[in-house]
């Protein structure tokens, strides 16, 4: 097909739009077009979501839909553009960042915004060449998927499409594009930027945009003496608690928590270097590139506070008062530990809670550590264990055995009056069989990269329903080879 940069073709996905951000106005925003790639092919897409957007049935069946995917063709009823933002990275601050490859297409009739991830360069681009790689849109795309079938919140994947065209990382790879969905994409650093430069009403009417569309609640509290930027602070500290909560209990390692890459409405965004741990090590850093472990697995709950510390420093102006901001921040303190050990129960199978259970967590934690031990699979294995499986598979995974034992007999004593069947069903829902391991991913990556998608659509299947058996598929489900190991994941992307 050939390349239009012009508009002489519009792909109509058969859905609504409405302005959405857009309506907030060119201090936030650039309009433009993305920029066509050569040779465009479909690699992944996920039906669940399509159904989801309201899509037709037929909607691949189309080569405008996958010309306009690609950003080669312009979507009926879309004005595309580019929003600004900044951000600390890696705790220092960075100034202007901003959309430099997603180029968001608009927001749908149900209330779902729609972005093309590696869409070409943007005025935010800075010297990148506003392209991503497959290897990265493929991990992007089954990830958030993934997310979502672990019921974690998270920014969506529609599809992915590829393209012949080169694009230079280390080495020559070929570009990708990534449909994301999400009811907003807007950032913490969204806020940064605006109070970075002193530009209070453009603070102040991104602040209440983000209220009124999804935050509303904070209109009428009667918190902070009906703050509701206050209240909208304390809101957004008790969803990233909740989101840190959930990353923590799965063993999910986000890699790049910087402060443009924190959601305002606390979902998981931006994909790069993620890991989901292999043998349990709290200290696992799974971004090659992070040198001084700033984004450890076990530092992502204290990061996402000093985050949101960011954010109070932004919405000060609005707040007008330090103190207020900071109880603003406090519930964080709370909600996290209540919320992870809520989840930490439920993957013990326990529906009610005592005293005695912080201490089981840290203490099944602590033998996990010490051995390093597969993290999915111990959690999997004992689920088995209490629906009637016996013991050894869980024991067999420790040397410590004693450790082990003891350990268990204070998880069995626990459970002594509960009913067996139901803690079984609970644990057998929280605790994943199939989590998307960086060798599974490679593996798909690999074969996508000589045009064999089948893999890609495998893992889709399996991390949809992760905690489903999926009969034939216990391959998904095993440790990890040696060269799992040697896989290293960077920022290039
Ligand atoms: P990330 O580390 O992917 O969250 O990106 C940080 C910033 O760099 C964001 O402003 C991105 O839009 C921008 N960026 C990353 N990669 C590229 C690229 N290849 N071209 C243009 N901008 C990029
Ligand atoms: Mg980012």
């Amino acid at each position: 097909m050939s390349l239009l940069a012009e508009d002489t073709v519009a792909a109509d996905l058969g859905l609504q739009w409405k302005p959405g951000f857009l309506a907030l106005g060119p201090a936030f925003l650039t309009e433009l077009r993305p920029t066509p790639l050569p040779d465009h092919y479909w690699v992944g897409h996920s039906e669940a979501l399509a159904r989801e957007l309201g899509l037709p049935a037929d909607w691949r069946q189309s080569d405008s839909t996958l010309a306009a995917l690609t950003g080669n063709v312009s979507v009926a009823g879309t004005r595309p553009f580019a929003t600004v933002y900044s951000g600390h990275q890696f705790g220092v601050w960075a100034g202007q960042l901003g959309d430099g490859r997603a180029i968001m297409l608009g927001e749908t009739a149900g209330g779902l915004e729609v972005q093309l991830k590696g869409a070409g360069r943007t005025p935010y681009s800075r010297g990148g060449d506003g392209r991503a790689v497959l290897r990265s849109s493929i991990r992007e795309f089954l990830c958030s998927e993934a997310m979502h079938g672990l019921g974690i919140p998270t920014t969506r994947a529609l599809c992915v499409t590829g393209s012949n065209a080169p694009v230079y990382r280390e080495e020559p790879e070929t570009a990708a594009v990534v449909t994301r969905v999400a009811p907003s994409f807007i950032r913490f650093g969204h806020f940064e930027h605006f109070a970075a430069n002193q530009r209070d009403a453009e603070l102040r009417a991104l602040a209440n945009y983000v209220i009124d569309r999804y935050y509303p609640a904070c209109r009428t509290t009667e918190r902070f003496n009906g703050n509701a930027y206050a209240a909208f602070l304390e809101a957004v500290s008790e969803r990233t608690a909740d989101l840190l909560a959930q990353w923590q209990a799965v063993g999910f390692c986000h890699g790049v928590m910087n402060t443009d890459n924190m959601s305002i409405l606390g979902l998981t965004i931006d994909y790069g270097p993620f890991q989901f741990l292999d043998g349990f090590d709290p200290r696992h850093i799974c971004n090659h590139s992070d040198t001084s472990g700033r984004y450890a697995f076990n530092q992502q709950p204290n990061v996402a506070y000093w985050n949101l510390f960011c954010l109070a420093q932004a919405l000060l102006p609005l707040i007008g008062d330090q103190e207020i901001a900071v109880a603003a921040l406090e519930s964080y303190k709370t909600v996290f530990p209540r919320e992870f050990e809520s989840r930490m129960r439920a993957k013990l199978g326990l529906t009610d809670s005592a005293e005695s259970d912080r201490a089981l967590i840290e203490g099944v934690l602590k033998l996990l550590a010490a051995e390093k031990v597969d993290y999915t699979i111990f959690w999997r294995r004992l689920s088995q264990h209490m629906a009637g499986g016996n013991a050894e598979p869980v024991r067999d995974l420790f040397l410590d055995r004693a450790g082990f034992d003891a350990w268990l007999l204070l998880f069995s004593e626990r459970h002594a009056q509960a009913s067996q069947p139901e803690a079984a069903d609970l644990m057998l829902k929280s605790n994943p069989k199939y989590v998307l391991r960086n060798h599974l991913g490679q593996q798909a990556i690999e074969a996508a990269g000589q045009k064999d998608f089948s893999g890609v659509a495998t893992l889709l299947t399996l991390l949809q329903t992760p905690s489903e058996e999926h009969p034939g598929a216990d391959a998904y489900a095993g440790f990890p080879p040696d060269w799992a190991s040697t896989i290293a994941i960077s920022c290039s992307s």
